[in-house]
């Protein structure tokens, strides 16, 4: 039997992949979303408090509003990894590692971003021993220990700011001589009295024995270049998960994100982007630039539909 073909794949269901399958349900569009993780990299933030209409409410908490929304529209979320996309005669295929195949007319890549690697000599030995990723995830090890952050950037001040009343003492170390993060967040590590900002240096190595027991900055800090440590938070932001659509040639940024118009299309006809991936907005990279992305896409993806006179079929749940 032959595959249906979609008019839509959603690719990632983080907010970007979410709000573009609610617009695409409401466009009546035969459209179906595959993603790892469902909510993304909402799965992080232990508290937002930049999501209109939320004064404050955790990134899971989050996610499972984003689920009810989801399964009030009875709308199709696959949960399986991508391994490869390729596009033939003008239609997508999508391959699932369970080995289905999916295809569309359309694709909309919102795959967000991975965390960064510091390349720091050690680092790889001492991953979930010392050296983390995630302060929302692994900052409860550290309870009376000493932690550094390496980033200047709100997700490594956010980590300071978590670790801060658990750890023993933090530090938080930037290349450069000012943190990039806002101001209210700055006004609340001034306040700390277990925190110590490290300007203009890096970590060059990470050394211990089972678990990390120090680092080796480049320059001298208090008049040494070792310092005593237990964890090591890398927090210097995230780079495109775009390694499974290389074949489609997409146009990218010098840092690999995703060039797209105002209406979030890239190069590649049929082929949109939205969320983390792109390269709008710069370093703001948010969930509720995100959404609006995914929903304007969805949008555009309906309005050349409409014009191509691609056949709607009506919506079906396939659960
Ligand atoms: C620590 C931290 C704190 C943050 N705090 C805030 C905050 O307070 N406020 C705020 O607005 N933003 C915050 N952000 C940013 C916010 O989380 C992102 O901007 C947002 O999640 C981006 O949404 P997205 O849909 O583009 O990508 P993501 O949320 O990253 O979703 C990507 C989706 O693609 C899927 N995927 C990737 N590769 C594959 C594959 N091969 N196969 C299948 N699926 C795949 C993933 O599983 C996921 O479903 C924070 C980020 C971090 C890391």
């Amino acid at each position: 039997m032959e595959n249906e073909i979609y008019d839509l794949i959603i690719l990632g269901s983080g907010p970007a992949g979410v709000s573009a399958a609610i617009y695409a349900e409401r466009y009546n569009l035969k459209s179906i979303m595959v993603g790892e993780i469902f909510g993304g990299t909402v799965m992080y933030p232990h508290k937002i408090t930049n999501f209109t209409s939320y004064p404050e409410i955790s990134g899971i908490e989050l996610i499972n509003n984003m689920k009810k929304h989801i399964e009030a529209i009875n709308y199709t979320v696959i949960e399986d990894q991508i391994v490869k996309v390729e596009k033939l005669k003008d239609i997508f295929n999508v391959y699932l590692r369970n080995g289905k195949v999916l295809n569309s007319q359309n694709i909309l890549i919102a795959l967000g971003t991975f965390r960064r690697k510091l390349n720091a000599k050690g680092e790889d030995k001492f991953i979930g021993k010392g050296v983390h990723y995630c302060a929302i995830c692994d900052a409860v090890f550290y309870k009376d220990k000493n932690t550094i952050v390496v980033g200047s950037g709100d997700g490594a001040s956010m980590a300071v700011l978590l670790l801060a009343p658990i750890a023993k003492h933090v530090y938080q170390i930037i290349r450069k001589d000012e943190l990039k993060t806002a101001p209210d967040t700055i006004e609340k590590l001034e306040k700390l009295n277990n925190y110590t900002l490290i300007k203009n240096n890096e970590i060059v190595e990470i050394q211990g024995d089972k678990f990390v027991n120090r680092v080796i900055l480049k320059e001298n800090f208090n008049g040494q270049k070792e310092i005593e440590m237990d964890g090591v938070f890398i927090e210097i932001g995230g780079a495109p998960n775009s390694a499974i659509i290389n074949d489609l040639q997409v146009a990218v940024d010098s840092q690999g994100f995703i060039k797209v118009d105002n209406f979030l299309k890239t190069n590649v006809e049929g082929v949109w982007a939205a969320g983390d991936i792109t390269n709008i907005n710069g370093d703001f990279k948010q969930i509720i630039n995100a959404c609006s992305q995914g929903a304007v896409a969805a949008y555009d993806i309906y309005n050349k539909s409409q014009k191509s006179n691609v056949p709607h079929t009506n919506f079906t749940l396939e659960r």
